[in-house]
């Protein structure tokens, strides 16, 4: 156990820096659940793993967000959500079956929501299904945003372009029209999308521990890259688009640089776009901030250029609580989470975001009279 888990260790100095980003140090005020604690437990872990019980190291494996703001933050390079990765990959008990299931059969879980009652193996502990099950309710309901933009000139920054476009679980399986969307833009930025067939990004599986499965997506991800002459690829979701950047199965330094230059969000790709303001435009917009999207948030900014004024709300240090597979190991821990992250789009009528999971989980936790969608949903 103690080699995976060392390799994430480094020095602390103590600065404090991790505890003031900590969305679940915040919205519980509970020390013993910030980065610092769960870092320090995992050095002594490293060091003499006896001195924890195998309930101790499950629990403290369930108890992280995974929303990596820690990370960002850390001048030492701790990287806690890693630990906790590695916690989980090398605990056997962690590695729950039914959360392998819900990760990797994405098409079975995610399409038709309500047959997913039907996988959950009685074994397992119902009352902390309740929370994923509304989650998958409500990524498929309803019939998205009704769409208030429309692209009136494009630039030619894509023309003629050979791209691919990397869509995520979400898109393929449950919700088609941010596909259709991504493609509509990119046929009108002119360029041309290459088949390819991309699996998962893999990022899920790496936060749960998962680290064989989640590494044969990377190298099959990389695959389809390299098969199709390396270009551009364009990706819609911050979850997925910080995964793939996270991707160190490489064949040289040289080869991983020009991956990570490859990444194009297409809310990059979409900027210069002439659009159109139809009536409709709800009157009090908000935007939830994804952790992973990192403090230069391309969405963030593209949907500010567009909408001005319009957007009177906007999440910054707020996590949507969403926690992976802390949403089944502790769920009522994320829901102060939750909650602080909706007191600041308190006032908005329709929520946008540009990352799968942040979706599912405020489409399932938002106020009755506020909806919740995909900025590729307000584009016509
Ligand atoms: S990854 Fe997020 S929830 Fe986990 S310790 Fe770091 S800041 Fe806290
Ligand atoms: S930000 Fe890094 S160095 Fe500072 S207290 Fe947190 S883990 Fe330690």
């Amino acid at each position: 156990m103690s080699d995976s888990i060392t390799q994430h260790v480094s020095h602390c100095i103590l600065c404090g820096k991790c505890l003031q980003v900590c969305p679940l140090l915040r919205a519980t005020g509970r020390e013993e659940l910030g980065p610092r604690s769960k870092s320090d437990l995992c050095r002594v872990l490293a060091e003499d793993p006896a001195k924890l019980s195998e309930t101790d190291a499950a629990r403290l494996a369930g108890l992280c967000l995974g929303c990596g703001r820690c990370r960002e933050v850390c001048s030492q390079g701790q990287d806690v959500p890693g630990l906790v990765a590695a916690l989980r990959a090398a605990h056997p008990n962690f590695k729950s079956w039914l959360w392998k299931t819900w990760l990797t059969r994405a098409r079975q879980l995610w399409s038709p929501s309500a047959k997913a009652a039907g996988l959950v193996p009685e074994r397992f502990r119902t009352e902390r299904l309740g929370p994923m099950l509304k989650m998958l309710a409500g990524m498929t309901g309803g019939p998205g945003l009704d769409p208030f933009l429309t692209p009136k000139t494009f630039p030619d920054t894509l023309r003629g372009e050979k791209l691919l476009l990397f869509a995520g679980c979400t898109a393929n399986y449950v919700q088609g029209r941010w596909l259709m969307a991504a493609l509509r833009l990119l046929d009108g930025l002119g360029a041309e999308v290459l088949p390819g067939d991309f699996a998962c990004c893999g990022s899920g599986l790496k936060g749960a521990g998962f680290t064989d499965e989640s590494t044969a997506m990377a190298e099959r991800n990389v695959a389809v890259w390299r098969k199709a002459g390396r270009p551009r690829i364009t990706v819609f979701c911050a979850s997925c688009l910080a995964g793939l950047r996270a991707y160190d199965c490489f064949a040289s330094e040289a080869e991983a640089a020009q991956w990570a230059d490859s990444l194009l969000p297409l809310s990059v790709a979409v900027r210069g776009i002439e659009f159109v303001i139809a009536d409709n435009v709800p009157e009090r917009l908000g935007y939830h901030h994804p952790c992973h999207a990192g403090a230069d948030d391309p969405d963030r900014a593209f949907l500010r250029e567009v909408l001005g004024d319009r957007l009177i709300r906007a999440t910054d240090a707020q996590c949507c609580g969403f926690g992976g597979v802390m949403r089944l190991a502790a769920p009522g821990l994320t829901e102060p989470v939750n909650r602080q992250c909706w007191d600041a789009l308190e006032g908005a009528d329709v929520v946008l975001s540009g990352c799968s999971a942040c979706l599912a989980q405020l489409s399932a936790t938002a106020p009755e009279d506020v909806e919740v969608g995909h900025w590729l949903e307000i584009i016509r």
